[in-house]
């Protein structure tokens, strides 16, 4: 009797725990584009990190556009976390068609072709490490005028 009150207990405190924890919005891990304006090229950072443009060096803190955020390799992710409808096709890149469509964990996702479709069908995991993150996952933001902020 003694065991099963401490298990209760046990339980209702990783309960609590729990709950506390999915109210809070955790950062994940992700990779950041940056388009440098200075060299018109872009470069890729890990999101937690200070923006430094490889182009013109962390002395230019203002450089450098947000354009994307790719996941992480090795970083979970809910469907939620992903840009939908996706106008990339995730298995090769190209612009995606609003009628090919694919339900994956209850949403959306768009494809490029038939045969695109699936591949994913196939291996979603395989395919879902291009789709494109929404930047507050990562706990960055686009600017209205464009530029990246924390
Ligand atoms: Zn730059
Ligand atoms: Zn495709």
């Amino acid at each position: 009797m003694v065991k099963l009150l401490i298990l209760l207990f046990l339980g209702s405190q990783n309960f609590g725990f729990c709950t506390k924890l999915s109210k809070k919005v955790r950062t994940k891990q992700g990779v950041a584009v940056y388009r440098c304006t200075c060299a018109d090229e872009n470069w890729s950072q890990e999101a937690s990190k200070v923006k430094a443009c490889t182009y013109c060096g962390p002395a230019m803190p203002q450089c450098g556009v947000l354009q994307k955020v790719l996941p992480k390799k090795g970083e979970k992710y809910s469907i939620h976390d992903y840009v939908l409808p996706n106008i990339a096709c995730p298995v090769d890149d190209k612009e995606t068609h609003k009628s090919i469509l694919s339900k994956y964990r209850g949403r959306q996702i768009q494809f490029c072709s038939r045969k695109c479709k699936r591949s994913f069908t196939k291996e979603p995991l395989k395919f879902l490490k291009n789709m494109i993150i929404k930047p507050e996952v990562v706990g960055l933001k686009f600017k209205k005028s464009g530029k990246a902020s924390r």
